[in-house]
């Protein structure tokens, strides 16, 4: 079916490299299966798929709406059964498209709705997405495409203009979202000075939320237009006190609870491992000394002429979570800002651990890590909910902490 799409232009061109993918998303995830795809397996009769399913197939003891109905196990080596030794899916081999789930079909693509327009954007956890999102000097371009789009793809999030419903601020969406990624692709300034910005209109904007004065949105939006055009606005960023300390810290207590939970996927336990060997926290007491001087000398020169690649990151990340909603929530922009800040703030802290251990930083390294940070992380909601509500239990939820998380 053909639709019209609005999409980075990335989207428009994306297929799965299949057998040739390095961190196939067949590998290491749980995978959900809607009811309808369940109800087909059973009724599967070829002898060797059906003795995969009886196997590894049943259905999802913990959440059984109708897109998690069933689940399938994976094998010891945590690999999806259906995989053949050349990594091909043998029950699209066999049985065709339509045999996916709506999960194994509709990744790595997102797809939202506003105003009956399709959003398509894409998963920054595969590493073919990481590659075409981050790999792009002149930044992500967004297009309007009409695109052959299977009509089982899973829709993630709907807004509707003329039922706002849930989302009072919907009128206002567009413009927030138009203005947060200019802002994010403003080159004039640095990354930490735009996410800075963000923040700062993020607080202004939750003010007015919590206020019940949404209708000052577009004048919040011109203030801060203003704001970023203005030529001392750098000079003024550069007085906001850095806390390296108190940065690294925080960040290190962020990754000890994601030990504790389990890292789970083995990219980024690789990624973690290297960052603790580059860092080395165990060592003795110097690691605050490394870390600065891997941000100095490794981090910051390398950025300084790539910085596109985090930008490219941001802004992604802005488009495919319909920023400024925070988990589909309108009255949440704060959380929506700090979400995206921990996520900048953890991969930083990775790279320069990671430069640490490389003696250097190049493209490849940073694809693997932002995609397998995106498997790791920005697939487990329940930890960074977790995190989210232990900032706020500590009042940690403030633009100053966050300018401590993105400035150095
Ligand atoms: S992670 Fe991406 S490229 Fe790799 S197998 Fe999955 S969809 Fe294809």
């Amino acid at each position: 079916m053909k639709q019209k799409i609005r999409c980075p232009e990335y989207f428009a061109d994306f297929t799965c490299i299949g057998s040739d993918c390095e961190d196939s998303c067949c590998n290491q995830w749980q995978i959900y299966l809607d009811r309808a795809t369940f109800e087909n397996y059973t009724r599967i009769k070829d002898p060797e798929l059906r003795r995969r399913i009886d196997e590894f197939v049943e259905p999802n003891p913990k959440d059984q709406t109708e897109a998690r109905f069933g689940r399938i196990n994976l094998t010891d080596d945590r690999k999806c059964p259906f995989l053949t030794t050349e990594c091909l899916c043998i029950l699209q081999k066999q049985l065709g498209v339509d045999s996916l789930s709506q999960t194994c079909l509709t990744y790595p693509r997102v797809f939202n709705s506003f105003a009956g327009m399709l959003e398509g954007s894409a998963e920054i956890s595969c590493p073919e997405v990481a590659r075409r999102a981050l790999l792009n000097p002149g930044g992500i371009r967004f297009v309007e495409r009409e695109l052959e789009l299977d009509s089982r793809f899973a829709l993630n999030n709907t807004i509707k203009l003329e039922e706002p419903g849930d989302y009072p601020l919907a009128q206002y969406y567009q413009p927030l979202q138009d203005f947060s990624i200019s802002l994010m692709q403003d080159r004039r300034l640095s990354l930490p000075d735009r996410l800075t910005v963000l923040g700062m209109f993020s607080s202004k904007m939750q003010s007015a939320i919590d206020e019940g004065n949404p209708i000052g949105t577009p004048a919040i939006i011109a203030e801060f237009d203003e704001l970023r055009c203005f030529d001392g606005i750098a000079g003024n960023l550069s007085q906001i006190p850095v806390n390296t300390t108190r940065q690294l810290q925080l960040l290190k207590s962020i990754v000890d609870e994601k030990l504790r939970r389990g890292t789970g996927i083995a990219t980024f336990r690789d990624c973690h491992e290297q960052m603790l060997a580059g860092i080395g926290f165990d060592r003795d007491d110097q690691a605050l000394v490394r870390f600065t001087a891997g941000y100095h000398n490794i981090y910051f020169p390398f950025m300084a002429k790539k910085e596109y690649l985090l930008e490219n990151y941001c802004v992604n990340y802005l488009f495919r979570t319909q920023f400024p909603l925070f988990d589909k929530d309108w009255s949440q922009i704060f959380k929506a800002f700090v979400h995206l800040t921990l996520n900048y703030a953890l991969i930083k802290f990775y790279l320069i651990g990671i430069g640490l251990d490389l003696g250097e930083l190049n493209d490849e390294a940073i694809v693997k890590l932002v995609y397998s940070f995106g498997k790791a992380i920005e697939h487990d909601s329940g930890f960074i909910n977790a995190i989210l509500k232990q900032l706020e239990q500590k009042n940690l939820l403030t633009m100053a902490q966050m300018a401590i998380l993105i400035r150095n």
